[in-house]
């Protein structure tokens, strides 16, 4: 498999730290909002990565966070509390808003086939973690404590800017958008690990800790958890390219001070997802999500399509237009399967399915080309090779794309018995030989999405 690396700026052979295991993190949600369709690319994508290394024959162990509390306005440590600021806006605690958006999170996964990972881990369950992390720094000489809080000093490294070629000046101008400068850091790149002393009188949540009553930033999280469940040699970390300065660029600044040695070895980004105003944003608030979507009458697993057919490191152009093409393209997608599985034959071709599932892969380990990937199911509809090979191919490579392409659709029990009733009036009418009145039928069942077919055992229908 290989894999772009963020860490080299380059594609690379994917080489675990331990053979055929792979350990996975991934940056969770901030919980103060719903997660938007943007967000979701990410997760989409990150599932897709998870899915296709078991398919490929790794043994994957996948751990996330949920971001509950320390994630300031700004990624660069200076603003309010994301979680305060909506807690007050919605009148509610911390814990209630935290645990409102973490629910419908795991709704909107579930609506887009995305897997849940192994291990989902609040920041708030791990206070005492982050405590030894930060203790140990300060022994070594890696933090400071400052105006009452404890920062890592990041004029101790020899490399802290690793996964970025940018200048120091460019980045942080970058993240700082319009807010204050730290008066309490020794250089500007510096970051918070825990804040004693407030500036935020408000905050809700404090724990006890060797510098104070306080809180942890938002980047100790990501180090804490991993390092807790996953140990001290990460394979895979992902995120949203965001994430890359200055998230990800502090927790290897922290979690190798820690560790003292090479921590993690792949770094996977995805791109924005963006709207007619750019990169969409939770702060921005006019975002979409999976609910909008679905009161647009769009399947989230259309969205789910939209997103497989573009590179993951491609920023991705939302627009009603292309995802209801999208939509149109899946449902013409979903209805030749159907076709395959209702005219299906004994036979199976060993060969075929070698061929076909080799390319599949090829795609995938391709740096996750799943337009490509894409592009091999929909030869295999075309192909001129048996339905019951096909059929075996589409079931396999479902285990990666999670379109639901061999799932009936669902059909409730009301619209059952409708169909049920009309396709009786049907026959009646026939055997009357009243056939205008039974070809009325068929067309007004036709214009609600209701196909019927006649066959030897009687008349049956699909839902288009
Ligand atoms: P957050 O909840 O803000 O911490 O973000 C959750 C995930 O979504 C992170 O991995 C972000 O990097 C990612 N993300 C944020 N905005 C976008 C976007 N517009 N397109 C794709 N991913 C995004
Ligand atoms: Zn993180």
């Amino acid at each position: 498999m290989k894999l772009y690396n963020t860490k080299t700026h380059q594609v690379e052979e994917l080489i675990p730290w331990n053979k055929n295991k792979i350990n996975m993190y991934t940056c969770g949600p901030t919980v103060y909002s719903y997660a938007h369709i943007g967000n979701l690319r990410t997760y989409i994508m990150e599932d897709v990565l998870e899915k296709t290394l078991n398919y490929i024959g790794y043994d994957v162990k996948r751990v996330m966070n949920i971001t509950d509390v320390g994630h300031l306005s700004s990624d660069a440590d200076t603003g309010d509390d994301k979680m305060v600021k909506s807690a007050k806006k919605e009148n509610k605690t911390v814990l209630d808003i935290a645990k409102f958006y973490t629910d419908i999170f795991f709704e909107d996964l579930k609506k887009l086939n995305i897997k849940k990972p192994e291990i989902v881990s609040p920041a708030t369950n791990n206070i005492d973690e982050y405590i030894k992390i930060i203790s140990n720094l300060l022994e070594k000489g890696f933090a400071y404590q400052s105006g009452g809080n404890v920062y890592f000093d990041t004029s101790k490294l020899d490399n802290y800017y690793v996964l970025t070629n940018h200048k120091e000046e460019e980045l942080i101008s970058g993240v700082r958008e319009s807010v204050e400068e730290d008066k309490n850091k020794k250089n500007k790149a510096d970051f918070v690990l825990w804040f004693t002393k407030s500036k935020f009188e408000d905050q809700e949540l404090k724990w006890d800790s060797p510098w104070g009553y306080g809180y942890p930033g938002w980047h100790i999280e990501c180090t804490g958890i991993s390092l807790k469940y996953l140990g001290e040699y990460l394979d895979i970390h992902c995120g949203g390219v965001d994430n890359i300065f200055p998230h990800h660029t502090n927790e290897i600044a922290q979690s190798e001070a820690f560790i003292g040695h090479p921590w993690c070895k792949y770094w996977f980004h995805v791109e924005y997802l963006n709207d007619k105003n750019g990169k969409m944003s939770k702060s921005k608030g006019d975002t979409l999500t999976v609910s909008t979507l679905e009161k647009e009458g769009i399947n989230p697993l259309s969205y789910r399509l939209f997103c497989l057919g573009s590179n993951y490191r491609n920023t991705l152009e939302f627009s009603y237009d292309s995802v209801l093409s999208a939509q149109n393209t899946y449902d013409k997608l979903v209805n030749k399967i159907k076709n395959i599985k209702d005219n299906i034959e004994n036979d199976f071709n060993k060969e075929d399915f070698e061929k076909y599932n080799g390319e599949f892969k090829k795609a995938l380990e391709n740096d996750l080309n799943t337009s490509s990937a894409l592009t091999v199911l929909y030869d295999v509809i075309k192909a001129d090779i048996s339905n019951n090979t096909k059929l075996e191919l589409i079931k396999n490579f479902d285990r990666v794309l999670s379109l639901d392409l061999l799932k009936e659709k669902e059909i409730d029990e009301e619209l059952k018995k409708y169909i049920e009733e009309k396709i009786e009036e049907r026959n009646s009418a026939k055997k009357e030989k009243n056939y205008e009145k039974a070809d009325m039928i068929r067309e007004e069942l036709l214009s609600k999405g209701i196909e019927l077919k006649d066959t030897r055992e009687g008349t049956i229908y699909n839902l288009k």
